[in-house]
């Protein structure tokens, strides 16, 4: 690699530069919260048991207004907030903290509570794991032709948490709960076999957590002949949000840069999938410094977040992100419904609710912003977006369409659900015109009974 750039942390960038991290246990070490009321203070902890809670200090320092809590966005998105268990649930962690009891009592109540969070929405065991011969491929997911998920084992953790995360029960240490992998042998293999795979997206956790010379290791081998089918390389990530200083000032930023413009140098397309739920997050010098950096080797960094009820339920605060965005050169990409798991109660916006805050704040944005799809629900059939509300003969219903479909061929066919101003996800949904099911129902009724036959023979 011969591109060269400067190791050195920018000059003018205000900020600490070493990755700071806090846990549930450092909770009290954060300046900021020690000046929180008890009563708040004792919330963070009871729910911080049992979800997972993590942030580091350029959050704490540059993201959160400390004189607008509780509804700072950013405080809402990190921290956690007692509305995110059930009441009783809340009552009964914090009766046990409070009385001192013993570790393993509050243990039990906590994987109790977690069990109830619908860990594994969407089924995404059951369907999604590839196979190789004999080798069921556990860091791997494999539902959409085209795109293949990689979870590299290093990358299992984020630079801080989002609080709404469906990927909670990776970060809890649950070992049935997560999936990770340490082998690129099995994916490189994996990927010569599938010629139909076009995009590789490298996930987590925040896969870059790990360092330039691990990613390198994954990457580098794909610009090999026998991947040329492989054309796309994604990245999930959220470090252009909460830690920018990944792309500027850490000791491995240069040799990151240098990497992402090598494979754009050699024909692939290197998409950074940033996540940004808030424009407040692309405000400071530091992200402005990395967005910049980013662009400058060739990347392209398309943008998606999740519509949520605390942090981003207002069309104005969409607008906003995606005018932002598309100055900064991001390409505003997906808008999603929050999955129904972990604290969903507290975030969840109803599909109807959700539409009116997208059409609205498309209708703001010019059409250079309106490459932004949505609202889409993740299910197991597919990525289903809500189209639109619409009355046909008499009766009214939302419009809805696969973005992305198990079976390719579900993909861009309309289909109609009777309208319902309370329904948060799919499975609220009755299908319109007096109808039993929708189209693809018994189809994907047959997949997972054929998994299901599968995983028995193989146990
Ligand atoms: C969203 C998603 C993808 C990527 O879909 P695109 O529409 O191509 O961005 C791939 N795999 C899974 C499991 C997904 O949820
Ligand atoms: S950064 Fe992404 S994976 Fe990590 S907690 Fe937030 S949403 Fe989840």
């Amino acid at each position: 690699m011969d591109i060269t750039y400067s190791k050195r942390p920018h000059d003018g960038l205000s900020c600490v530069n070493r990755l700071k991290i806090f846990t549930a246990r450092q909770l009290e070490q954060i300046p900021q919260v020690r000046r929180l009321p008890e009563t708040t203070r004792r919330a963070i902890r009871i729910v911080a048991r049992v979800l997972p809670f993590r942030v580091n200090r350029y959050v704490v320092d540059e993201l959160i207004d400390w004189d607008n809590i509780p509804n700072d966005p950013i405080f809402q998105l990190i921290f956690p907030q007692p509305g995110m268990l059930a009441h009783e649930d809340f009552e009964r962690i914090g009766t046990l903290m409070d009385a001192d009891a013993p570790q393993s009592d509050v243990e039990q109540a906590v994987r109790e509570i977690r069990l109830r969070l619908n860990p594994h929405p969407a089924g995404q065991h059951l369907l999604n794991i590839p196979e190789l011969g004999d080798n069921r491929l556990a860091g791997m997911q494999h539902k959409y032709r085209e795109t293949v998920l990689f979870f590299p084992r290093q990358g299992q953790t984020c630079f801080s948490y989002c609080s709404f995360c469906f990927r909670w029960p990776q970060f809890i240490g649950d070992e049935k709960l997560r999936f990770a992998a340490s082998q690129t042998d099995l994916l490189q293999r994996y990927l010569m076999k599938h010629r139909e795979v076009s995009d590789l997206l490298l996930t987590g956790g925040d896969p870059l957590v790990m360092r330039t010379k691990r990613l390198t290791s994954y990457l580098l081998p794909l610009l090999s002949d026998e991947f040329a089918h492989v054309q796309t390389i994604r990245i999930g990530t959220k470090a252009l949000s909460f830690w920018p200083h990944r792309f500027v000032s850490d000791p491995d930023a240069a040799e990151l840069l240098q990497l992402l413009e090598w494979l754009v140098k050699n024909g692939k397309h290197v998409a950074i999938m940033a996540h940004f739920n808030h424009w407040r997050e692309l405000s400071t010098p530091m992200a402005r410094e990395a967005i910049r950096l980013v662009r400058s080797t060739g990347a392209v960094i398309r943008s998606q977040s999740p519509l949520l009820a605390h942090i981003n339920d207002d069309a104005e605060v969409w607008a906003r992100l995606w005018r932002e965005q598309v100055r900064l050169g991001i390409v505003p990409y997906y808008m999603f419904v929050k999955r129904d798991t972990g604290a969903s109660r507290y975030f969840r916006v109803p599909l109807a609710k959700a539409l009116q805050i997208y059409r609205e704040a498309v209708t703001k944005v010019s059409g250079i912003a309106r490459t932004v799809r949505g609202p889409s629900m993740s299910v197991g059939p597919g990525k289903i977006e809500v189209q639109g509300v619409a009355e046909v003969q008499g009766e009214k219903v939302f419009v809805l369409r696969f973005i992305q479909g198990r079976n390719p061929d579900w993909v861009q066919r309309p289909f109609f659900a009777r309208y319902d101003k309370h329904a948060t996800w799919l499975d609220h949904l009755r299908p319109a015109f007096g109808k039993d099911e929708f189209f693809f129902q018994p189809e994907y009724r047959n997949m997972v009974d054929n998994a299901k036959l599968q995983n028995i023979d193989a146990a």
